[in-house]
């Protein structure tokens, strides 16, 4: 569980401050660019950016203290799966670099993927999905459908008018790229950035498209499956590659960010991967004890209920609650034990209570007994302070 903080050689308590001057003083040993390319160095700046970028959120640094890196890379799927090279240098930039744009090309040179290409990537989509319980509970394939821009096929997403081409780029003379003064910490640097012309693509358009007017792409319905493994919360998401906007004049595409919610369900509360609910018996069963039946998510199961319990106390059948996300098992259905008081009595059973009165001892106030009581009682804070825990 400590690996971030390994990575940043920081205890676990360090503070925002800390973890700043830890990753900066490592990116600067290990930048790429003062390393003659070389891949361990390379692989090194990446763990320790990634690190960095995890830790240095309060929020998702929660999150990697309680479940590890499943906790932040949501469902599976989540905002690391594609951590590279670009991402680990546009963090340390964007951190500790001058402000501006361009800064790769400050230590790179322009070998690393073109910034043309970079900034024409589609935006990423988000939408929302609606799970019931029994859809976490079992997991789901669920068709979504977004409204996205897909490459215009007037022009095959070259943006261009039929018959007509892009011209090369006046300001830049087709590279792409201007010259710049840039600061970073590692002092003054002439770098090289994108065109703000022609945004980098080294071209322009003389005649744009009559379908896209240039964009290369256009309003398009499309359907998409996600697959939603057993075990999601409200706080996970699904991000589904490439199949969000394509980028302009075939710029690659963004991606399509799943946002998911779970429907209430009004039989339970959900501690994560524990479901709870309430079970009323009444006097009787509470003293003689008794089998009742309870719902689960798919149906209901019967519970003993021992002789002698407590209101508020909770019985766990284990195994029935929400499978864990990662694999590890699945959560406990927890029965609250309500006694149910009888609000009208027949005259019948006022006579039976009246009877029972004049037998039955005072409930415990002090004492032996009565601390026995409270600690039963005390029993279902525990469980909750257990889960939340
Ligand atoms: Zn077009
Ligand atoms: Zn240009």
């Amino acid at each position: 569980m400590s690996e971030y903080y390994e990575i940043l050689g920081v205890p676990r308590d360090a503070d925002e401050g800390q973890i700043k001057k830890a990753y900066r003083k490592l990116a600067m040993q290990y930048h790429p660019d003062r390393n003659n390319g070389s891949g361990e160095a390379e692989e090194r700046f990446k763990e320790i950016s990634e690190a960095y970028e995890v830790l240095k959120d309060p929020k998702s640094r929660a999150r990697y203290d309680q479940y590890g890196k499943e906790g932040v890379k949501g469902a599976g799927q989540g905002p690391f799966q594609g951590f590279d090279l670009h991402d680990a240098i546009e963090i340390f930039m964007r951190d500790f670099g001058g402000g501006g744009a361009g800064f790769e090309e400050v230590f790179g040179g322009g070998r690393r993927r073109s910034r043309g290409a970079r900034s024409r990537k589609g935006e990423t989509i988000r939408i929302r999905l609606s799970l019931t319980l029994s859809e976490v509970v079992h997991g789901a394939r669920k068709k979504l459908r977004v409204k996205r821009l897909e490459p215009c096929s007037r022009c095959s997403a070259t943006g261009s008018a039929e018959g007509t081409a892009p011209t090369p780029c006046g300001t830049c003379a087709g590279s792409g790229q201007e010259r710049v003064a840039q600061r970073s910490v590692f002092g003054q640097f002439v770098a090289l950035t994108t065109c703000r012309t022609c945004n980098g693509e080294g071209t322009v358009i003389q005649d744009p498209c009559r379908t896209c007017h240039g964009e290369g792409r256009a309003r398009a319905d499309a359907e998409l499956e996600v697959e939603v493994p057993a075990g999601v919360t409200g706080e996970n998401y699904i991000t589904l590659r490439g199949q969000g906007n394509a980028g302009p004049r075939g710029g690659p595409a963004g991606d399509v960010m799943v946002l998911l919610e779970v429907e209430e369900d009004p039989r339970f509360i959900r501690e994560g991967n524990h479901l709870l609910v309430d079970v009323p018996v009444t006097f009787a069963q509470a003293a003689l004890g008794a089998e009742v039946s309870l719902p689960t998510v798919d149906g209901e199961t019967q519970v003993e209920v021992p002789a002698g319990i407590q209101s508020g106390e909770a019985l766990r059948i284990r195994g029935q609650g929400i499978p864990d996300l990662n694999g590890r098992g699945r959560g406990d259905l927890i029965a609250r034990i309500r006694v149910w008081t009888p609000e009208r009595l027949s005259s019948e059973q006022e006579q039976l209570f009246r009877e029972l009165q004049d037998l039955e001892e005072p409930a415990p106030a002090s004492g032996d007994r009565a601390e026995e009581f409270r600690d039963r009682r005390g029993f279902w804070s525990r469980i909750k302070e257990a889960f939340t825990a």
